[in-house]
C-alpha cells in the first residue's frame, strides 16, 4: 500500500480496537485463516504455472478462476479501480503491475501478489519467482527478500514494536548491499485490505506502535538491487525502481499471538 500519513481510521462501534488497530475475534481469525489458505494456494499455483512465453493476463485468469473455485472472492479486482485479480511486477517493477498482453521471458524476475476475501475478511500475500533459469544476482535478491520476511515474521508476538520488524528487514537487506523501498509499506489487514497500522520495511528497534495479540498484519519487504527510490508509471499503478534496478517482493499475512505468530498465508503443512 502507499504510505499515507493519517490518523487512525474511525473505529467501528462494538469492535475491539487498540491504538486504532482492530483486534480480531476467534471467528474473524478463522475467516482470515481460510482467506489466507486461498492466497497460499493460488500463489503456489502461480509458481508452478509461470513459464517463458506466458502472457501475464493468462496468469491473472488462472487465479481468478481458482479463487472462485475455492469459494472466495478476489481482493484486488476493482480495488480503487484496479482492473485485475493479481499484480504481476516484472524485473524493475516493484509492485502493482497490471496483467495484460506482456509475455514473460526466461530469466525474468516476476513478483506475484494476490488477495482473497472470505466472509468479508481479507488476506494478502506475494512471492517473487524466476522464470526458467535466472542469474545469480536475481537468485540472491529473491533469497534475501524472502529471508527478510521470515526474520520479521519470527519476531512477531504480543508486545513486538513495528520498529523491530522494520529494523529486521532493513538491517538484513542493507547489510548485504541492497536497499529497501520506503514509499510503500506493509499494513494491517482484516475487514479491509488495508487497515492501520502501516508496517514499514525500515525502522528502529523499540520504536513505533506495539502490536498485540489478535492484530493481523501484512508484512511485505520490497528489496531493490539499486537505490530505494521509486517512480510511478503512466498507468498510475505500476511502481518501478527510479534507477531501473531489479526489485523483489514477498508478503505474508500474519496473526499476532501471545508467544508467536500464525502465518495465515503459509499453506498448511508446508514450511514456507
Ligand atoms: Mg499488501
Amino acid at each position: 500500500m502507499r504510505l499515507i500519513n493519517r490518523t487512525a481510521e474511525a473505529q467501528e462501534r462494538g469492535r475491539t480496537v487498540v491504538a486504532g488497530i482492530p483486534i480480531k475475534s476467534p471467528r474473524e481469525l478463522e475467516y482470515m485463516r481460510q482467506a489466507g489458505q486461498v492466497v497460499a494456494a493460488v500463489l503456489g499455483l502461480l509458481e508452478r504455472s509461470v513459464e517463458p512465453g506466458m502472457r501475464t493476463r493468462d496468469l491473472d485468469t488462472l487465479v481468478r478462476q481458482e479463487i472462485r473455485r475455492l469459494g472466495a472472492k478476489p481482493a484486488f479486482l476493482g480495488y480503487k479501480g484496479f482492473p485485475a485479480t493479481i499484480c504481476v511486477s516484472i524485473n524493475n517493477e516493484i509492485v502493482h503491475g497490471i496483467p495484460g498482453d506482456r509475455v514473460v521471458r526466461k530469466g525474468d524476475l516476476v513478483s506475484l501478489d494476490a488477495g482473497a476475501i472470505v466472509s468479508g475478511f481479507y488476506a494478502d500475500g506475494a512471492i517473487t519467482v524466476g522464470v526458467g533459469s535466472i542469474g545469480r544476482e536475481e537468485r540472491a535478491l529473491i533469497d534475501v527478500t524472502r529471508e527478510a520476511l521470515e526474520r520479521a515474521v519470527a519476531l512477531c508476538r504480543d508486545g513486538v514494536r513495528i520498529g523491530d520488524l522494520g529494523h529486521a528487514v532493513q538491517s538484513l537487506a542493507e547489510g548485504r548491499g541492497y536497499s529497501v523501498v520506503r514509499e510503500y509499506v506493509g499494513h494491517g489487514v482484516g475487514r479491509a485490505l488495508h487497515e492501520e497500522p502501516s508496517i514499514p520495511n525500515f525502522g528502529t528497534p523499540g520504536m513505533g506502535v506495539t502490536l498485540r495479540k489478535g492484530m493481523v498484519i501484512a508484512i511485505e519487504p520490497m528489496v531493490n538491487l539499486g537505490g530505494w527510490r521509486t517512480a510511478l508509471m503512466d498507468d498510475d499503478w505500476t511502481v518501478v525502481t527510479a534507477d531501473g534496478s531489479l526489485s523483489a517482493h514477498f508478503e505474508h499475512t500474519v496473526a499476532i499471538g501471545e508467544d508467536g505468530a500464525e502465518v495465515l498465508t503459509r499453506l498448511n503443512g508446508e514450511g514456507r
